[in-house]
């Protein structure tokens, strides 16, 4: 039997709690569908508060053992990790398109991406540093030290079901932290096969605790109640980070934030026009544009507009919109009937402030949530496309008439988590990176992410940062040791 189903009944899967597959205390489940044809995939047990609480009891409890073990020994279970995952990469990437809903190419992509983090993070375990000095008197000596920041709880989003998990699990891992997993419920599914991965690399129990549940702040209720917890890593809308920021105020808890955006992709006159297209494509349909490091808007100098928008369009025309199991679909379906109502809305909010159309349009019968991608010209500054997340494969395009002006419409917006920019000037793009409010900058790329760089946002796109050599830092709390020299 499948580790992750519960023994009563073999079909349901179980919450994983203190190395067990469980079912939730009061018995029951909720469905996961997939957002292609409407068909439940799956039934998974619903956790509830008490599960919450057993799920932070088994983690507090495992915690001092856990940050004694050597950082070789953790380094070795998420190289392991990362061995069983890769050679069950084929079975993650089907079982992401099946919940998830996009192109299994890109599945395949996110598999290997998230398992960059482990391998990345399995890396980064033997080399948390610290440091030693005097001050400038010469009286003491300095140390300091990272220690293991504590029982950790992560709450994920749907779109990205296992790189958003890895980014913090890896991290976690490495530096010595238990934790308890909230997972979307959306997309519970590869979260629990994740459980299965760190059983088999030989993860202790309670280390990692994962409680899918459709009332989520049932989850992170009690958890964030609890004087133990001594982290919180979210990753989802700043809504959503806004309410879980205040909630971890009461205990001073370490909050880390990657929340929404509203990406600026600049593109100016001197710009490659070809690679300019190409990184568009990528940076606005890069997982069906359900991305928070999505194009939101492209603003494109007066002189190359026209060109731009025409030969993107045409690139957009092209692309076939299916079932993301099918080899042949270069777009999947959006997650839910919500997500496309609301991206509806938005396209004919900013068709009725006088926006056009520049792409052909495509009905579809349900029940796949299914949008063709979109741009607009024209578009009104004050359109509610231009000014929310978006989160679907359409795009507005405005155009400027100097850098000053982009700078301007670029940083016109709360977020501010990617931008892109398309230049041939390194002076032009070093004036960007001065000017423009966003925590990562794409040069002439429209898809950045890697397990080594640092990602993050400012303004209300979060705070911290997940991967690179910063991504471990997060994870820990650093200790100074001042100690009195011979010589004082
Ligand atoms: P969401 O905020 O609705 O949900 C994210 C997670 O929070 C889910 O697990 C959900 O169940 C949980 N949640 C919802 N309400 C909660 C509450 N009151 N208390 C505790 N947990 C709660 O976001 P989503 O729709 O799943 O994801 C899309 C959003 O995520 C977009 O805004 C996107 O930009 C953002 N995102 C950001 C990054 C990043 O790295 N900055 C990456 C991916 C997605």
């Amino acid at each position: 039997m499948k580790q992750s189903l519960i023994e009563s009944n073999g079909q349901t899967s179980g919450l994983f709690i203190d190395g067990q597959w469980r079912e939730a205390a009061h018995k029951e489940v909720f469905q996961v569908e997939n957002p292609s044809n409407g068909e439940v995939i799956a039934e998974v047990c619903d956790a509830t508060s008490n599960d919450a609480r057993a799920a932070f009891e088994a983690a507090c409890k495992a915690q001092d053992a856990w940050a004694a073990t050597a950082p070789r020994y953790r380094s070795e279970i998420l190289r392991n990790a990362f061995e069983i995952l890769k050679r069950d990469s084929e079975q993650f990437a089907s079982l992401i398109t099946l919940e998830m809903g996009k192109p299994i190419a890109e599945s395949r992509g996110e598999v290997a991406y998230a398992n960059e983090f482990l391998r990345w993070f399995s890396e980064e375990a033997v080399r948390i540093g610290g440091r030693t000095g005097s001050v400038p008197e010469g009286h003491l000596g300095l140390i300091t030290r990272r220690k293991p920041v504590g029982p950790s709880l992560l709450i994920t989003p749907w779109n990205f079901p296992l790189a958003m998990i890895t980014r913090k699990v890896g991290p976690a891992i490495a530096a010595g932290c238990t934790m308890v997993i909230k997972p979307a419920a959306l997309t519970p599914l590869t979260a629990l096969k994740l459980g299965e991965v760190f059983v088999e690399a030989g993860l202790p129990a309670g280390v990692l605790n994962i409680v899918p549940s459709s009332r989520a702040s049932e989850i992170s209720g009690p958890i964030l109640a609890d004087s133990r917890l001594r982290k919180i890593s979210f990753t989802g809308s700043t809504n959503v980070g806004k309410i879980l920021m205040k909630a971890a105020a009461d205990n001073v808890v370490r909050s880390s934030m990657e929340l929404g955006g509203n990406a600026p992709f600049l593109v100016f006159e001197d710009a490659n026009l070809d690679q300019a297209i190409e990184g568009a494509v990528a940076a606005k349909l890069r997982n069906n544009g359900e991305a928070c490091t999505a194009a939101n808007r492209f603003i494109v100098h007066s002189s190359v507009y026209e060109e731009f928008s025409r030969r993107l369009a045409e690139r957009f025309d092209q692309l076939t919109v299916g079932d993301g199991l099918l080899e042949s679909t270069d777009c999947g379906p959006l997650i839910d009937s919500r997500s496309l109502a609301n991206i509806e809305s938005l396209i004919q909010d900013a068709l009725q402030r006088g926006a056009k159309r520049i792409t052909r349009e495509e009905q579809f019968d349900g029940p796949g949530h299914f949008m063709r991608p979109t741009l607009l010209t024209n578009v009104a500054p004050e359109s509610r496309i231009i000014n929310e997340e978006i989160f679907g494969p359409v795009a507005p395009i405005v155009s400027f008439e100097n850098d000053a002006e982009a700078w301007q419409i670029a940083n016109q917006t709360e977020y501010g988590l990617a931008s892109y920019v398309y230049t041939e000037s390194l002076d032009r793009l070093l004036t960007a990176s001065d000017q423009i409010e966003a925590g990562i900058m794409g040069w002439n790329s429209g898809v950045v992410s890697n397990a080594a760089a640092p990602f993050g946002g400012v303004k209300q796109s979060g705070t911290g940062r997940e991967g690179g050599i910063e991504g471990i830092e997060d994870y820990t709390t650093l200790q100074y040791i001042g100690t009195r020299l011979p010589t004082s």
